[in-house]
């Protein structure tokens, strides 16, 4: 709650003043039954039109005052409680941002979702129902009340009591009802999450012909779905008869008590009908203090759940480091484990200088991906030392690095936006250096037959290209901003043998001097490299060039052979 007021605090004024008129606006709407009570006891037994009439006018103007005030004050606090929420969502997108991604593993994509949208939907729900109720109401109930029992006490605990008994009901049906739905957001959750996978991967499940199955999924969910709402629907569905009930029984006993109070002379009965209005203003202001309660627990909630990651403490900090001129990249004796239950990878050590390739060979599963992560310093290592550019990885910030390298990593979405945009990727660079980077990624020649050419539109996840189209796009745009690193993780992996081949000798041919990473199945398109590994189990098997490998490690022969049939001079 800390932070609620933290992020409130530069709005104080503002607040303050909407508390100011709905305080104002609520001493009006006190005095409203009490110049009905004047109407009807003095003025109308007196026969004095005149005195209706202004009195009768009077209650208009307040009326329509607090109504003002009210607008005014509801206003305030929805223009408040958007813009406290606004800069509560970008603190925490830009928190999100910063996340390691090791901390993103642990707090999984779609919590994080989750709470960038229904959690600050909360906690905007909280400050605005605080805002626009949290004086309002109390400050009916217990003015109403005080009034009451000054005037009449018998009635007042009429009052009190249906009151307290009004904000228990709707306090525990909707603390009961409300882990009901939000079993029931989760299960709409999943519905929507199957609605999105079937709807693309549509053409697997065309051609697998495993509609009826999907059908049966969606079908599942969607029964889930509608059983939790029902639940919740049933629990809820006692709140507002239960509460009607209430307020009705609760107008009959003041009619009955005030009708006593009236015959034994201790009341005009003109009084019953203020008192009426109080127990019905009071009655409604009840019911929105239990409503704003929830509101609070629930936002309350979601703060925390805020807090966790703006609070999430910085890690991958920035540590002094030697130099090493000889390590463009490379590992020392390098362990890392995502989960700390088996190693992902280790000892795994191998040096690069500038300029050299390096390709990375190996089942799947075997640490490829993790261990170009840990180059990229995407996560790091658990023990030994990271080279990159001389330096340990570690005394590179992200900015540092970022700078360095480009990289395709597998299944890497496109834009929605034109191709210009994709290979640019926000980084603004110019269009000959676009063109330029496409021609060597060998994606020229397909963008150049397009109408539009670099300005074609390319559909969510790339759906109106090809898989080596797609794929050359993204080669492009880690070629385009001419780094040092360039990194490709199993970029080759829909490029036919040809198209391979120019790839591999465009860039050796347009990048001169750039390290080079590749990871990659076949071994046409890694015998040029300096030093290959071959990774089995998170282990380096083995290490050397083409013709060592060729003439020592038995599973890179086989490989070799078996692609290139025999032909491995
Ligand atoms: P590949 O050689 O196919 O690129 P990876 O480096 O992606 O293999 O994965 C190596 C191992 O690490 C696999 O066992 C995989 O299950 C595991 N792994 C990869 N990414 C994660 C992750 N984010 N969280 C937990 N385990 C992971
Ligand atoms: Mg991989």
């Amino acid at each position: 709650m800390r932070t609620a007021f933290r992020y409130l605090r530069p709005y104080g004024p503002r607040v303050c003043c909407g508390v100011a008129i709905k305080f104002t606006a609520a001493i009006l709407e006190l005095i409203l039954p009490l110049l009905l009570a004047h109407i009807i006891d003095v003025c109308v037994p007196a026969r004095d039109l005149d005195a209706i009439w202004r009195t009768g006018g009077l209650m208009m103007v307040l009326a329509c005052g607090a109504a003002l005030c009210n607008i005014t004050a509801n206003r305030m606090a929805a223009w408040v409680s958007m813009e406290v929420t606004r800069v509560l969502r970008r603190d925490l997108y830009s928190r999100v941002e910063r996340l390691s991604c090791a901390q993103m593993d642990r707090f999984s994509i779609s919590s994080l979702v989750s709470r960038l949208t229904n959690d600050t939907y909360n906690v905007h729900q909280m400050f605005d129902k605080v805002q626009r109720g949290g004086i309002r109401a109390p400050m009916l109930v217990l003015g109403g009340l005080v009034l009451t029992f000054l005037r009449a006490p018998a009635l007042g605990v009429v009052q009190l009591a249906v009151c307290g008994l009004t904000f228990v009901t709707i306090w525990l049906v909707t603390r009961r009802g409300i882990p009901y739905y939000t079993k029931s957001q989760t299960a709409v959750d999943t519905v929507v999450r199957i609605i999105r996978e079937n709807a693309s991967g549509v053409r697997v499940i065309k051609a697998l012909a495993c509609q009826g199955r999907e059908r049966e999924r969606f079908q599942t969910a969607n029964e889930n779905a509608r059983r939790t709402e029902e639940t919740a629907g049933c629990v809820m569905a006692a709140a507002n008869p239960i509460t009607d009930f209430l307020l009705n029984s609760g107008l009959v006993l003041v009619v009955v008590v005030g009708a006593v109070l009236v015959n034994a002379g201790r009341m005009d009965a003109g009084q019953i009908v203020a008192f009426l209005s109080y127990f019905a203003l009071i009655q409604n202001a009840t019911l929105g203090m239990a409503k704003i309660f929830v509101k609070i627990s629930k936002g309350a909630a979601s703060l925390r759940r805020i807090e966790e990651i703006i609070q999430a403490p910085a890690d991958q900090l920035v540590r002094p480091s030697e130099e090493h001129a000889d390590m463009e990249l490379g590992m020392e004796d390098v362990s890392f484990s995502y989960l700390g239950v088996e190693k992902d990878l280790d000892g795994a050590s191998f040096s690069l200088k500038k300029g050299e390739m390096l390709g990375i060979l190996g089942p799947i599963g075997s640490g490829k991906t993790t261990l170009v992560s840990l180059l990229l310093r995407l996560y790091d290592a658990d023990g030994g030392v990271v080279w990159v550019g001389g330096k340990d990885a570690a005394s590179l910030g992200r900015e540092d690095l970022r700078g360095r390298f480009g990289v395709v990593f597998q299944n890497e979405a496109l834009l929605n936006d034109t191709i210009y945009e994709n290979i640019s990727f926000l980084r603004g660079l110019s269009r000959e250096d676009v063109i330029a980077a496409a021609k060597t990624a060998q994606a020229w020649e397909f963008i150049e037959t397009l109408p539009e050419g670099l300005d074609t539109r390319v559909d969510i996840r790339g759906a109106n290209l090809s898989g080596g189209q797609r794929q050359r796009l993204l080669i492009a745009r880690a070629l385009a901003a001419k780094p040092g690193i360039l990194v490709l993780d199993s970029a080759d992996s829909a490029l036919d043998y040809r198209t391979a081949a120019a790839l591999y000798g465009a860039i050796h041919r347009d990048c001169p001097g750039v390290t080079l990473v590749v990871i990659s199945e076949r071994i046409a398109s890694l015998r040029e490299a300096d030093r290959i590994l071959v990774l089995e189990d998170g282990r380096i098997a083995d290490q050397g060039d083409h013709g060592q490998l060729l003439a020592r490690c038995d599973r890179y022969r086989r490989m070799a052979e078996l692609q290139m049939g025999g032909a491995n001079g």
